[in-house]
Order: C-alpha cells, then structure tokens, then sequence
C-alpha cells in the first residue's frame, strides 16, 4: 500500500525519511515541492537525489483530487467541484467569493470531510445521503490544493477554508485536524488558523477536545433549535447531546480559549423562525461570546420547507438584538448550482440553470 504524502504532516514526513536514513534537509524539499510549488508527481520533483526519488515512488503516492464537474454560478460568485476520490466516491467542494472590506475579493473554500454525514439534519441533502465513510488528511487537504490551483491561474491564492462542506468535521475529528496541520504549516500553504472555520452540529465530545487541546481555529455550532423540542425536530443529534451538554460545552471553549463561537441558524419559515424562537435563542447566548448567522433556507428534494421571508428574518434579527447579541442574515449564494449550505449532494449531473466551467 503506497503512502499517500498528502496524509503526512511535515513532522511525520521528516520521521519517515528518517527512518529511510535522509536528513530532515530533504523532508523540506519535498515538502516545498508538494505545497509550494504544487507538484503532482514525486518523479517531477526533480532536484530530489535519484535514490530518494527511486524509494518515493516506491514506497508513496501523491493523490490530487480530479474535477469530475465544475460549476459557477449564474452571480459569478460560487463555484462547485465534483471532485473524484480515488476509490469510487466523489464529494463537493465549493469556492466562494466575497467583497472584502476593502473591495479586494477574499476567496473562500468550503471542504469537505465525510462521503456523506450520519447526522441526518432533515433539511440537508448531505444528510439524507446518509453516511459512507470519513475522508483521509490528504483527501481533505488536495481539496484546498484544486481550489488554491484555480486561483493561481487567476494571480489570487486561496487564505480562509471552512469546513462546512459535506460531513460533520467534528465526527472525523483526528483526520480533520491533521488536515488543519498540514494546512497550516509555515512551510507549506500557511493558512492563518484564525482563518479557518470548524464547523459542527453540536458534537460534544469534540468541542470539549478542541476546547482543550484543538489548533487556534474558529468554531461554528450549528443551532437550528433553542429547546431541546425544537432541536430535536431538525437535527436528530441533539438527542444525544441534550442543549444543557452543548450549551455547556460551548462555555468551556468560550472560556478556554478566549473566542467567540459562531451560532448557524438555518431560518425555516412557520418552524424555528417565530418570535417565541428568537426569544429563546436570545435567553440561551444571553452574555455569551457569540456571533449568530442567520440563513434563510436553502431547497433540498428531501425537505419541503420554506425559506424565511426577509421581514421575519428582520424581525428575529430584532429580538437578538435585545438581548446584546450580534447577528447577520447571510446571503443566499450559489443556490441555482445548489451549491448553499445543506445543498451538497455529489450528484453527477449539472442544475439546469448552471453554467458549466471546463
Ligand atoms: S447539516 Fe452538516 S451535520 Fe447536518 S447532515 Fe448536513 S452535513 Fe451533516
């Protein structure tokens, strides 16, 4: 079985040369060649010693993910990749664009960790997959590299990632943060932790270990509910980790580590988007450090729901702010490619109203 180097933190490709009897002087080189320059083959990495190169392809592989689809939509400003596992599988990596602050556009890509998700939030089509498997460190990070590529050829590179792309990160916690290893590694890419976004449903095991010994990241706790009633409704993980349990979980990385938490409410019309709802949404992060996003919802073929009119998703954004908390209704992007949240689906053929991109 060949060792796919995209699995590898810089660290763990030193000891395995080691162990091949090289220094740590040619882990760097081939390290700068996978991630700086973005060499897709060990045999183009070509200032390597021959009997190096001749044990690298022998022992390791490098697995960059292939575009089966690639999808932009009709704004310009979300782009969609079917991306080809190298078993069967496939998954969906999105690139987002936004205005930044000063009118430069900041590129963001939104990755993947699961072949589907076993969380089952009703109105995700990730969830109504259901779960296949987890995705490796390397198959996490060569997402970044085919988003990073894309940008290249444009004089841009790529500087926030969010997981929240298909699966729950936090349920395949240890590949997802070597991933954010390698990510972030000076050497290599060297995205800012404080740039990337951990996204969860609520998993608490997983907050309290990011909480305790996680990287620098930002954390997003996906709500959708602020009683146990509600929440178990739309995401049937909160039957296992009541609100007490996240609520305090959340508290503990608040206080561990001096970071406010993103709260995603997913806004279903008639459902969680009453004034009843916000009250009890406004008594829940009352005094907390938290920042809640607001998404009206986005279609699925497994969830008639409706998505909040903007008058009511004004109304709840009101009543948060009288309990002093911060809050943004996001806007809808990338839903004619169904590329918004709780859309990705890894289905192999284009929305009719997509444009194609090859
Ligand atoms: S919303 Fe996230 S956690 Fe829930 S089913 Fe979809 S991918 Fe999984």
């Amino acid at each position: 079985m060949h060792i796919n180097l995209y699995d590898l933190t810089r660290p763990q490709l030193i000891e395995l040369l080691a162990g091949w009897g090289y220094s740590a002087y040619h882990a760097d080189k081939i390290w700068h060649s996978l991630y700086q320059q973005q060499t897709h083959t060990t045999s183009a990495m070509s200032d390597l010693r021959p009997d190096l190169q001749a044990k690298l392809q022998a022992k390791t592989a490098i697995h960059p993910l292939t575009s089966q689809l690639d999808t932009q939509s009709s704004d310009g400003f979300t782009r969609k990749f079917l991306l080809q596992l190298p078993d069967t599988h496939a998954i969906e990596t999105v690139l987002m664009r936004f205005e930044g602050r000063k009118g430069a556009p900041r590129a963001t890509a939104c990755v993947s960790t699961q072949v589907g998700c076993a969380m089952g939030c009703v109105f995700c089509a990730t969830g109504q997959m259901g779960f296949t498997r987890h995705l490796t460190p390397g198959e996490i990070v060569a997402q970044v590299l085919h988003v990073d590529a894309i940008l290249q050829t444009g004089g841009e590179r790529l500087r926030n990632i969010v997981f929240m792309g298909m699966g729950e990160p936090l349920h395949n916690y240890d590949n997802v943060m070597t991933a954010v290893t390698i990510l972030t590694d000076h050497k290599g890419l060297a995205i800012a932790p404080k740039h990337i976004t951990v996204s969860t449903v609520g998993v608490v095991p997983g907050i309290l270990q990011l909480a305790n010994d996680g990287p620098p990241v930002r954390l997003a706790v996906s709500l959708h509910g602020a009683t146990d009633a509600e929440r178990q409704k739309l995401v049937p993980p909160a039957r296992r980790w009541p609100l007490a349990d996240l609520m305090a979980a959340c508290r503990a990385y608040t206080t561990k580590r001096k970071r406010r938490i993103f709260f995603e409410w997913t806004l279903i019309e008639n459902e969680n988007d009453t004034p009843e709802q916000a009250h009890a949404l406004g008594q829940l992060l009352q005094g907390m450090e938290a920042h809640i996003n607001l998404i009206p919802l986005n279609p699925t073929i497994g969830y008639d729901g409706e998505p909040t009119h903007s008058a009511a998703a004004k109304q709840f954004q009101t009543i948060l702010g009288q309990y002093n908390l911060p809050s943004t209704v996001r806007q809808r992007r990338g839903i004619d490619i169904a590329a918004g949240c709780g859309q990705l689906a890894a289905i192999t053929h284009s929305h009719p109203t997509s444009k194609q991109v090859y």
